[in-house]
This record gives structure tokens, C-alpha cells and sequence, in this order.
């Protein structure tokens, strides 16, 4: 049996009911899932783990997943990592901001949990620096 590097996603969400169902997701379809419910543990665990994918909640207490977004954008260590926004704001002009500070994509609450997974695996095969 060979052993696959599972693809790692840095989860950083403070609702628990949105942490689990994106665990849950995630590790059903093979994904390594680490976590943090806020925005500065989440980048500790950037820079230590490595992860694939961030998935970002913008809207975190203390400081907030666009700030800490481009945190990670400005740190040569974490920069290439895509960033992926996810917000339960489906306002306009948030996506613009989102991708302004530096995030890859963006998925808007309540996910969609079938498209979800392909969605995760598309960002990351789009990555120039996937092999870094
Ligand atoms: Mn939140």
C-alpha cells in the first residue's frame, strides 16, 4: 500500500457548526484537516504545518481573515499558500475586497457541500507553486 501525502487545509473558523461540517467534508474525501478559531493561531499554523489550502472565515474575533490574509501574503513563508475567503456576507464588493487582499477565491455560507470538495481540489491544481 502506498503511502500519498494527503493534501493538508488550514481551516481557520471560529463557528463551531461551520468547523465540524467542513471537517467532516474534507477528511470523508481524503483531505488532512488542521484548525484554528482564530485568525493568530491559524497563522502559527501556517507557517509550522505548511498546509496546501487556507480556508479563511473573514469574519473572526480579534483580528479579522482579510487582515490576516495578507499577514500571510506579506511573510515569504506562507505567501504562495492560495487562500480561499469563506463568509456568510454574500454582499457585493466582498469578493472584490477579498481577492484585493490577496485571497485566491471565494466561498460564500452555507457551502455547498457536494461541490464543495472539487472546488477545494481545482484552487489548489490551479496553484503555480502546488509542488513547493
Ligand atoms: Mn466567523
Amino acid at each position: 500500500m502506498t503511502e500519498d501525502k494527503k493534501t493538508k487545509i488550514l481551516v481557520i473558523e471560529d463557528n463551531e457548526v461551520n468547523l465540524e461540517l467542513v471537517r467532516e467534508i474534507l477528511t470523508f474525501r481524503g483531505f488532512e484537516v488542521i484548525e484554528a478559531i482564530a485568525a493568530e493561531k491559524g497563522i502559527e499554523l501556517a507557517r509550522t504545518e505548511l498546509p496546501d489550502l487556507i480556508l479563511m472565515d473573514l469574519g473572526l474575533p480579534g483580528m479579522n481573515g482579510l487582515t490576516a490574509t495578507q499577514k500571510l501574503k506579506h511573510d515569504p513563508q506562507t505567501q504562495n499558500i492560495p487562500v480561499v475567503a469563506l463568509t456568510s456576507h454574500a454582499m457585493r464588493g466582498d469578493q472584490e475586497l477579498a481577492m484585493s487582499c490577496g485571497c485566491s477565491d471565494y466561498i460564500t455560507k452555507p457551502i455547498d457541500t457536494r461541490k464543495f470538495p472539487q472546488r477545494i481540489r481545482s484552487i489548489i491544481e490551479e496553484q503555480p507553486n502546488k509542488n513547493q
